[in-house]
C-alpha cells in the first residue's frame, strides 16, 4: 500500500446505555461506512471507535487492521516527529457516542495512578496512560461535569434531609473541597434504603428551598427512570455536580481525574489512548469500583460550570477560514472541524502527524495526493502525516478530524 489516505471500516460496541437500532447515530454512521456491519433494530449501539485500540480496532476496506498498516509504513504514515514522541500506536482514539441513558459516573485516573492500578490489576486497568477526553455535541447534549461552586453545594447540604451527609463539626464558612470530598464519600456509601429515602425527601423540597437549583426537581424522575431510585449516582450528580446542556458544535473537556457522567445525546468524543475508568454510580451495584479509590483520586479543580467548556479557536491550518480547532490542554490530540455550505471549498494545510477524519453530515469531495475521494455521512479516513486536504461540499458538509503532531 503506497497511498497515505486509507478509508476505514469501523465497528460499534453495544453497551446498554446506547441508543437502540436506527435511533443510534453511532450505528447509522457505522452502517454507511462498514459493509460488514448489520444494524439490528433491537440492539443497543453505544460507541463507534475509530482507531487502533485493540479492543475495537478499525480496518481498511480490504480488511487489513489499521495498526498493521501503520506498523509497516510508520515513517510515511505517522512521521518521525510523532513516532519519537508516542511510538507507532496511535496516541488518540476518536469515537461517536449515542447516549440513551446516563453513562456510569466516572473518572479516568491520571498517569501516576494508572501506572499503579495497571501494576495491581492489568486485566481491569489495561493502560498505563492517562485519558483526558473531549466531547463535542452533535445535537443537544446533556452531561454532569465537574463540581458545582461550593456555595451552591453548601446551600443544598443545609437542607434537613441532607445534613446527615455533611461531616460533623464542619464549621460554617469553612465548607471546603475537603468537606465536599467527605460528602461525596458519604453519598456514595449510602445504603440503597438511604439513597432512596433521601431522593424521596429531595423530591418534596420546594423550588424556593432549592434556590437557583430547581432544575434538580425535573431531573429526579428522569434519573429514576434510568437506574432506579437507589443508585448513589443520582445523589452525587444532582447535589454536587454541574448539569450542562450543550448545543450542537459546543464541546467539553474532561481533565484526568475529573468527575463526569454524560446523560443523553449524540457526541463525537476523542481521548488519549487509554481505556482506564473508575466507575461508581449509574451502573448496577455489582459493577461499581472501589469507592475509596474513586474518592481519593477525585480532583476538585473544576468548580464552575464554565470551566469544562472547551472553546473553538481559529486554526492556522485553515486557508479559507472554514476550519476551526478544539485544543484541549494536557492531551495528545487536537480536533479540527471543517464546516462548509453547499458549493463551498476549503483547503486544510498539512498536519505534522497522523489523523482520522469522519464526515458526520453532508457530502462532497475530498482531494489529497492528486486523488479525489467521494465523501458522505459516515465516511472515515485515516490521513497520514504531511498531507494537504481539499474539501468541496455538494451539500452542507461537516468533517471532524482528530490529529496529533
Ligand atoms: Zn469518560
Amino acid at each position: 500500500m503506497s497511498q497515505s489516505i486509507i478509508q476505514l471500516k469501523c465497528f460499534c460496541n453495544n453497551y446498554p446505555w446506547g441508543r437502540v437500532g436506527k435511533e443510534s447515530l453511532a450505528a447509522t454512521l457505522c452502517q454507511r461506512t462498514n459493509p460488514d456491519f448489520r444494524l439490528e433494530d433491537d440492539q443497543n449501539y453505544a460507541e463507534m471507535w475509530m482507531g487502533t485500540y485493540p479492543e475495537l480496532p478499525s480496518y481498511s476496506m480490504e480488511g487489513e487492521n489499521l495498526q498493521d498498516i501503520l506498523n509497516k509504513n510508520k515513517e510515511r504514515l505517522i512521521g518521525q516527529g510523532v513516532l519519537d514522541k508516542f511510538g507507532v500506536d496511535l496516541p488518540f482514539l476518536p469515537k461517536i457516542l449515542s447516549i440513551a441513558k446516563a453513562l456510569p459516573l466516572q473518572i479516568h485516573p491520571d498517569i501516576e495512578l494508572s501506572k499503579k492500578l495497571h501494576k495491581q490489576d492489568p486485566e481491569k486497568y489495561s493502560d498505563t496512560n492517562h485519558k483526558p477526553e473531549i466531547a463535542v455535541a452533535l445535537g443537544k447534549f446533556e452531561a454532569f461535569v465537574g463540581f458545582k461552586p461550593l456555595k451552591d453545594i453548601e446551600r443544598l447540604m443545609n437542607l434537613e434531609p441532607l445534613k446527615t451527609f455533611v461531616p460533623p463539626n464542619t464549621p460554617e464558612a469553612n465548607f471546603q473541597d475537603d468537606t465536599l470530598k467527605q460528602i461525596c464519600r458519604s453519598l456514595l456509601t449510602a445504603s440503597p434504603d438511604q439513597a432512596r429515602s433521601t431522593l424521596k425527601s429531595l423530591k418534596c423540597t420546594s423550588s424556593d428551598e432549592l434556590g437557583g437549583q430547581a432544575y434538580i426537581l425535573d431531573l429526579i424522575p428522569r434519573l429514576e427512570s434510568m437506574y432506579g431510585s437507589e443508585d448513589n449516582g443520582n445523589l452525587v450528580a444532582l447535589l454536587c455536580m454541574n448539569f450542562l446542556v450543550l448545543e450542537a458544535g459546543s464541546a467539553l473537556y474532561i481533565p484526568a481525574d475529573g468527575i463526569h457522567a454524560y446523560l443523553t445525546g449524540n457526541i463525537i468524543e476523542c481521548m488519549a489512548r487509554s481505556n482506564n475508568v473508575i466507575n461508581t454510580g449509574f451502573c448496577p451495584r455489582a459493577d461499581r469500583d472501589d469507592i475509596d479509590l474513586f474518592v481519593n483520586a477525585l480532583t476538585f479543580k473544576q468548580h464552575d460550570p464554565e470551566e469544562p467548556m472547551l472553546k473553538r479557536e481559529k486554526s492556522e491550518k485553515s486557508t479559507k477560514g472554514k476550519t476551526e480547532v478544539f485544543k484541549p490542554p494536557m492531551s495528545e490530540f487536537n480536533m479540527l472541524v471543517t464546516e462548509l455550505k453547499a458549493g463551498e471549498g476549503e483547503t486544510v494545510k498539512e498536519v505534522g502527524g497522523p489523523s482520522i477524519a469522519i464526515v458526520v453530515s453532508g457530502s462532497g469531495m475530498m482531494g489529497a495526493q492528486d486523488q479525489e475521494f467521494e465523501i458522505g455521512e459516515g465516511t472515515i479516513y485515516f490521513i497520514g502525516h504531511g498531507i494537504e486536504v481539499k474539501y468541496t461540499a455538494k451539500d452542507d458538509l461537516q468533517v471532524y478530524r482528530a490529529y496529533v503532531e
